[in-house]
């Protein structure tokens, strides 16, 4: 077996395709094949140095491929093994590591993740959907909020997430919710739970603008960068933030597998790894599709 293979990482404040030695498996661990990796703005953070990372590190946290021949989708949260929630479920582990950032990623033939991280996914979902779990979890944790029946929502941004949590939600509630801008126009009061996808102070301010008295901001996007908040307005209008971070993986792939929304319209294209920075770059668009790397397999 070849003792190196070709990996994204990121090196002397660049990235690059390297040589990297093969993970091995250890003791507790499983070493998972990678058929797709999709690229997500947390990997671009990476990419630009705006999340710090080891020299060397290899990116990319949301695949899908086969362990030991089966096939399955990774939890990129990587367990403390010592907390009580993570004993359960490493989505939530209160002090993870992400793959990608503190451990080496899935920009790579090969991954090594924690077993209790590995998901098998049923041979009806593509190597495309079940690469996009992860976003998914993370799409469908706002249902985690408190959404009460009748609830005027709407969701703000205009992005890949926006439109996915949008059409969670109106499956989920059997209502539309409507869509805000970052850059508005506002209907003041108009709602009674906004979901932010756009991590800006703009952003929030038209959240907390639209919301009516004692509504719901629930915040999705996860800055590299504290955003102001117009706390005055908040306490006012008695506002009530939640934050939501990961839905248990196992009910996003029931999602996926049943087709209760559309995502497949969601994917861009699949690019080599050797062509990494036209798939970098596309994936930096604005509105951009989910970009996946299919790495070759020629461990
Ligand atoms: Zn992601
Ligand atoms: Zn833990």
């Amino acid at each position: 077996m070849a003792s190196s293979m070709a990996a994204i990482v990121r090196r002397r404040g660049a990235v690059a395709l390297e040589d990297v030695p093969v993970p091995e498996r250890r003791v507790g661990d499983r070493i998972v094949d990678v058929r797709r990796a999709g690229i997500c703005r947390t990997d671009l953070f990476v990419a630009d140095g705006m999340i710090p990372v080891a020299d060397g590190l290899v990116l990319g946290h949301e695949l899908s491929g086969t362990v030991d021949g089966r096939r399955a989708t990774v939890v990129p949260i990587l367990p403390c093994g010592r907390c009580a929630a993570c004993a359960s479920l490493p989505e939530r582990c209160a002090r993870p590591t992400f793959l990608g950032i503190g451990a080496p990623g899935a920009f790579a033939s090969r991954v090594r993740v924690p077993e209790p991280c590995v998901r098998e996914v049923p041979g009806s979902m593509s190597d495309e959907e079940a690469a996009f779990v992860e976003p998914f979890a993370a799409a469908l944790a706002v249902l985690s909020a408190p959404i009460r029946r009748g609830a005027r929502v709407a969701v703000l941004g205009r992005n890949r997430i926006a439109t996915l949590v949008h059409r969670i939600v109106a499956h989920a509630t059997g209502r539309e919710p409507a869509r805000l801008d970052e850059s508005g126009p506002i209907e003041e009061h108009s709602h009674d739970v906004v979901v932010e996808t756009v991590p800006t102070g703009a952003a929030l301010d038209v959240a907390v603008r639209a919301l009516a008295p004692g509504g719901v901001l629930v915040l999705k996007s996860r800055p590299v960068e504290r955003a102001p908040l117009d706390v005055a307005r908040v306490v006012q209008k008695e506002i009530t933030l939640v934050g939501v971070r990961y839905a248990p993986f196992g009910d996003a792939i029931r999602w996926i597998a049943e087709r209760r929304v559309e995502i497949d319209d969601l994917f861009g294209p699949v690019l080599p790894l050797a062509r990494w920075s036209e798939a970098l770059d596309l994936a930096r668009r604005p509105a951009a599709p989910k970009v996946f790397f299919a790495p070759e397999g020629s461990v």
